[in-house]
């Protein structure tokens, strides 16, 4: 990978160690790197806002991509390939076998994982586990988030439900009491992002409130709630369904649950893990067609294992073993997140799933952007916004990734 870090940052003294670990890591440019020249991809469909231009080209001068091609820039023949924005995960423990609860050095690892994979902006999610820890990581990804290397912190858990643990620690769920809830938001400095939690449990309703409060995402998931609870939890400004279907009362016609009430509501942008494992394709097609492109974000929720290959990993305190991919508890044989990278969400989504090319950046993009109210500089491809793009070939394989200008993955053409 062509990313680089100064592991050994001068100023890191012993001033900051203890919670945050005062790092100095960086995955941003280094300070001799020279830029990529002004460059213009040629022959690709490019997917706009607007729709596909086909045979069209894309221009880039800096780090942003620019309406008219800059004198003397670098041409470069794309025919036959599809230019998309750079995905957006807003949901995602790790990847590269190194995981967003471990040191700086693994969050690192994770980052540039998905990177390679086209994801250009992730938020990195933490799992279940005691709240000192999670105050403490919370302070580590915060650095991260400033660095610009990460574009916020998403807490799955502790605030959950016992009965939708998934590959959560029972032992160490908590109900959302809105101090604690505060407590994590705190600690983020500013970073936090999201928050996953069961609406249904004591003090969950006023958690909600409380996050919407803060500009920080309520997302309803984990959980055993009613249909009518969580209709009443998006009233109070829940307005993300973590990965639907997955750890979530089923569908039921006499008690619809949480899965109707966010299906239905405009307000809900509702997250599918889209692996082939967590969802089967009529559900999938289910949630597009109820909700519309508009309202669903593809995330990975990968583990991590994404990107390296089956054996034995950590999900923060639990063990998981990774078989052909798919990810299970050791004890009880939970699914245990996912082995996923958004190239091949994407890939699926348009070879298998069918769904137009356009849908997919919708999903994979556009709305997560919008979701972290990113939306004036990323999640599609339009002068002035950050040149973060992926190059894909006819069968939406990844051939190139850019990010802020910069080749992450050099484009490999024929
Ligand atoms: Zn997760």
């Amino acid at each position: 990978m062509a990313t680089e870090r100064d592991d050994q940052a001068p100023g890191g003294s012993g001033a900051q160690e203890g919670a945050r670990g005062g790092t100095e890591t960086r995955l941003q440019r280094g300070a001799g790197q020279a830029p990529t020249g002004p460059q213009v991809l040629t022959g690709a469909n490019v997917v706009l806002p607007t729709g596909t231009v086909k045979g069209g080209q894309l221009a880039v001068e800096g780090r942003r991509i620019t309406g008219t091609p800059p004198a003397g820039a670098r041409r470069i023949d794309v025919t036959g390939h599809w230019l998309v924005p750079g995905f957006v995960d807003i949901h995602n423990h790790g990847g590269g076998g190194a995981s967003f609860s471990g040191t700086a050095e693994d969050i690192l690892t994770a980052i540039r994982t998905h990177r390679a994979h086209g994801t250009t902006t992730l938020v990195a999610s933490t799992v279940t586990d005691e709240m000192d820890l999670l105050v403490r990581q919370a302070g580590l990804l915060s650095e991260l988030a400033e660095q610009g290397d990460i574009a916020g912190i998403h807490f799955e858990g502790p605030f959950i439900s016992p009965c939708r643990k998934g590959a959560h620690s029972e032992e160490l769920l908590r109900d959302p009491d809105p101090a604690e809830v505060r407590k994590l938001i705190d600690a983020a400095r500013g970073k936090a992002a999201m928050v996953t939690l069961a609406a249904e449990l004591p003090g969950g309703i006023d958690s909600v409130r409380l996050l919407a409060e803060h500009g920080v995402i309520a997302a309803i998931g984990h959980t055993d709630a009613s249909y009518e609870q969580t209709v009443e939890a998006i009233d109070a400004g829940a307005t993300v369904a973590t990965h639907l279907f997955n750890a979530m009362p089923a569908l039921n016609h006499r008690a619809p649950g949480p899965i109707a009430a966010l299906l239905e509501d405009e307000r809900v942008t509702v997250e599918l893990i889209n692996d082939g494992v967590h969802l089967h394709p009529a559900a999938l097609e289910l949630a597009f067609r109820h909700a519309g492109a508009e309202r669903v974000a593809f995330i990975t929720d990968a583990m991590d294992a994404a990107g390296t290959g089956d054996g034995r990993y950590m999900l923060g305190p639990l063990e998981v073993e990774v078989s052909e991919g798919v990810a299970r508890l050791v004890e009880g044989g939970s699914i245990a997140g996912s082995t996923l990278t958004l190239d091949r969400a994407f890939q699926r989504a348009v070879t298998v799933d069918k769904l137009p090319v356009e849908d997919a950046v919708t999903a994979l993009s556009a709305n997560p952007a919008r979701l972290l109210g990113l939306s004036d500089r990323i999640g599609s491809l339009e002068p002035g916004k950050d040149a973060d793009l992926v190059l894909l070939d006819a069968d939406f394989a990844l051939k190139g990734v850019m990010r802020q200008g910069e080749w992450v993955v050099a484009p490999q053409l024929p």
